[in-house]
């Protein structure tokens, strides 16, 4: 039986939820032209979109703003986060930004030059966006055992080290600017990255002289998962696992919505390279403003400062990954299909499995998860063809890989009933799925159209 590990906090503050009846959802997603990004989240119940800034807060956190320092110029808040930062990771130099985007933004165009060719794991999607707008291509060289859903691998985040050679050999080691690790691994499904995998890559990287960035945005999670799964690693800190994966890299780019529990935050970290240092920071006084804010309020550096040390509690994490694992297990007890084993921060539910008549071009993944919004007002989201843009130049369709819908699990923030609702709703929604027909597109954007984009459904 699915184990459910309680929570190491109780609630202190709530937020209602609005319930909603059928037809007042079935009228909300038509309204919202079939696409779930264009839904009120007042008709949501269950918000499960991203786990990107919709975490809850603690107290301390709370009470940590109260104490923002909203100067210009040096603030104390800014020290405080500066402090924390050291701790964690024990490098030199670290610069806020407004989000994970923006920390791309100020770093890559000083690494990849027009021509070049960035190497991960897997990019993120902004941050192949980054990569492109420096003028680079994004190459990923993930671990074939990402792509296998139904198989077990303690690490099916890493880095396919021997293509990643291959890769450099390939292309020549002048034309690649960066190899970037993901941890966790987003794109494969928040699947971790081995400490032993990150090692190698570091030799790899410093074997061909190419800077090694970590995009560190689940570096806790990935932490924790090291700590559970890698031989000789569980009596460890997670804190010293942290700063092991970030012992042999140059420089990491940071999304702190995610394990820095806070609502809006970023950071860039440099271990040593000044003369880089200096470089990003000349694009962060136009794009995010003076260094010591970097786009966010003092009272926001407080909040991330205090998120950054809560955000490593091995209590919380084995909670939060404990909510992820569990929702998947209560799934596959009720026969439905999804990834194993799950990653830290989503489960992904094999649409192609439950909705086999729906083909590519359809959206099986999307459909899913309108039709679980319309039962159960749970929002979640394609990952799978609905998010891969139609080719340029032909306007064809590609297919992906793997038809997901994905449901993410925003930090403290759901209960044990929530996610019981979310299983048995998708579990009804798949006992009546032949009557999904799937949607087509009735007006879509050139380039990440999912989000705005226009459907209909086949009748
Ligand atoms: C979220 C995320 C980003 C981008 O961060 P934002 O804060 O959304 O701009 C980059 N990389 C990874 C792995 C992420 O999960």
């Amino acid at each position: 039986m699915a184990r459910y590990l309680p929570e190491p906090y109780r609630i202190k503050m709530v937020e209602p939820l609005r319930v909603t009846t059928k037809e007042e959802r079935s009228a909300a997603i038509r309204k919202a032209h079939y696409n779930l990004f264009g839904l009120k989240s007042d008709d949501v119940y269950i918000d499960m979109l991203t786990d990107s800034g919709t975490g809850a807060m603690s107290d301390r956190q709370w009470a940590s703003m109260m104490m923002g320092d909203e100067s210009y110029a040096g603030s104390r808040s800014y020290y405080r986060l500066m402090d924390v930062c050291d701790e964690l990771f024990g490098w030199k130099f670290y610069q806020p930004v407004h989000q994970g985007r923006a920390a791309e933004h100020v770093l890559f165009p000083h690494l990849i030059k027009k021509g070049q060719v960035s190497i991960s794991n897997m990019h993120f999607d902004t941050t192949t966006g980054h990569v492109t707008l420096a003028g680079g291509k994004a190459v990923n060289s993930v671990v074939p055992e990402a792509k296998d859903i139904s198989t077990y691998h303690p690490f099916k985040g890493n880095m396919d080290t021997e293509r990643l050679v291959e890769l450099i050999e390939m292309y020549g080691r002048e034309k690649v600017g960066m190899i970037v690790m993901t941890v966790t691994c987003n794109s494969a499904g928040g699947q971790p990255v081995s400490l032993a995998n990150i090692r190698k890559t570091a030799e790899i990287a410093r074997r061909y002289g190419i800077p090694f960035v970590i995009d560190a945005a689940r570096f806790a999670e990935n932490a924790f998962f090291i700590k559970e799964r890698e031989e000789g690693q569980s009596d460890r800190p997670i804190g010293d696992i942290v700063r092991d994966i970030f012992k042999d890299a140059d420089a990491f780019t940071m999304s702190a919505k995610k394990d820095g529990l806070v609502n809006m935050g970023g950071l860039v970290g440099i271990r040593e390279d000044e003369e880089l240092f200096r470089k990003a920071r000349s694009l962060v006084v136009p794009y995010e403003g003076f260094v010591s804010y970097g786009g966010l309020s003092g009272r926001d550096l407080d909040a991330l400062a205090v998120g950054l040390i809560e955000g490593i509690d091995e209590d919380f994490l084995r909670s939060y990954i404990g909510q992820t694992r569990y929702l998947a297990e209560r799934l596959t007890e009720l026969g439905v299909p999804c990834q194993l084993p799950a990653g830290g921060h989503a489960v992904f539910v094999d649409a192609r499995a439950i909705l086999p008549h729906v083909p590519y071009d359809r959206f099986p993944g999307h459909s899913l998860c309108v039709e679980l919004y319309r039962e159960a007002g749970i929002r979640g989201c394609d990952v799978g063809s609905f998010i891969l843009d139609p080719d340029p130049e032909t306007g064809e369709q590609p297919e992906a890989e793997m038809e997901f819908s994905r449901f993410c699990i925003p930090r403290r923030t759901y209960t044990q009933a929530h996610l019981d609702y979310v299983a048995t709703s998708l579990q009804k929604v798949m006992a009546d799925s032949e009557r999904v027909k799937g949607f087509r597109i009735v007006k879509q954007e050139k380039v990440l159209r999912h989000f705005t984009a226009e459907l209909e459904p086949y009748e």
